[in-house]
């Protein structure tokens, strides 16, 4: 298939061309490389340097290169800015999607598989967990807002056009980097518990805070569903080439198994070697103490299930990148 990647210089987005491509589809990449990286765009996918709210330039884009469906992943992806800098989140997420869907509409590109997120259903109670997708969504914080404003764009946009087809990816913790080392995680600043713990054992900072060790967890730290960057990618596609006219679907993309913060931290000292000192340090607001998904309904509808599920393996392959790769891209 010809596929235009959104965001495809960030994290997610390109580990997702780089599988496109070498699973045999055609990519394209547009990104506004505001926290992008020129560098992380996979050879063989032709690079257009655009913002989604410029909806000219995303028109001709899907135009020039015959698209058939979209991967979105461009969008602002922090929660702490989000909650100082809302208005940021809704024009560029909230905003971007609307622009790029407006775009798809003028062109006639029909399929859309949209990065969402597990911060859409907020803090659901303990009944709720593992949270499957039937969870009530009530984010927390702008962000969560954001990527949910874009599943109901989408709802509303496929009840006015019968074509159109699209699936809302939520995703848990994303982690680790690619296998073959091509492409790693280079975010600034960076705010995620797995890349502060390298850049520890990198001596670039001199120890971790764990934000609260008395939350109601077997050793108080949070939990969370750790999910491999490769396998996130995977599952992207599996879904896109089931898309079918008229689908809209909703998925949680997780391993179904969580980890504390302390167990990541062991995770990282096995791995590297480094004895990454840390403290506990007062609670972060906003982070709820246990969220991992109910991975069963992809598995069921198609097939996907996470492979590479033990945590050293996935720092293990975000070590490589980062020792290669100390001041990132
Ligand atoms: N965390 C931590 N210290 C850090 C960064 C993160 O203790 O320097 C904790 C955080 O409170 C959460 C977990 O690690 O419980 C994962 O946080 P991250 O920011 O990686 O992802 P989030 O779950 O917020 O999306």
């Amino acid at each position: 298939m010809r596929v235009l990647v959104t965001g495809g210089a960030g994290y997610i987005g390109s580990h997702a061309a780089k599988r496109l491509l070498d699973s045999g589809h055609q990519v394209v990449v547009v990104d506004n490389l505001f926290r992008g990286h020129r560098q992380a765009v996979p050879p063989g996918a032709p690079f257009v340097q655009a913002d989604l709210r410029d909806t000219s330039a995303i028109e001709k884009t899907l135009r020039q290169h015959d698209i058939e469906c979209v991967m979105h992943f461009a969008a602002l992806a922090y929660v702490g800015e989000s909650v100082l800098q809302p208005l940021d989140y809704f024009e560029n997420n909230a905003g971007g999607s609307a622009s790029l869907l407006r775009a798809m509409d003028h062109v006639g590109v029909r399929k859309l598989v949209f990065s969402s997120t597990c911060a859409t259903y907020g803090e659901p109670p303990p009944p709720e967990i593992p949270i499957a997708e039937t969870c009530p969504q009530s984010p927390i914080n702008p962000y969560g807002w954001s990527k949910l404003f874009v599943e109901r764009m989408m709802r509303d946009y496929a009840r006015s056009n019968d074509k159109f087809c699209f699936a809302a990816l939520r995703y848990f913790n994303v982690a680790g980097c690619a296998v073959d080392g091509s492409l790693g995680e280079d975010h600034h600043p960076e705010t995620h518990l797995i890349p502060v713990l390298l850049n520890v054992a990198l001596g670039k900072l001199p120890g971790a805070v764990i934000f609260g060790d008395d939350y109601p967890t077997p050793d108080g730290t949070c939990i969370r569903d750790y999910l491999h960057v490769e396998d996130l990618a995977d599952a992207h596609i599996t879904v896109m080439e089931s898309l079918n006219k008229g689908d809209q679907r909703f998925y949680n993309l997780g391993t179904g198994n969580g980890a504390s913060v302390h167990q990541v931290v062991e995770a990282v000292r096995a791995v590297t070697g480094h004895p990454i000192p840390v403290e506990i340090g007062p609670r972060r607001e906003g982070d709820p103490p246990m969220l991992y998904a109910n991975p069963r309904k992809i598995k069921d509808e198609l097939g996907w299930e996470a492979q590479r599920k033990d945590i050293k393996q996935m720092v293990a392959d975000a070590w490589r990148w980062f020792e290669k790769h100390p001041n990132g891209y």
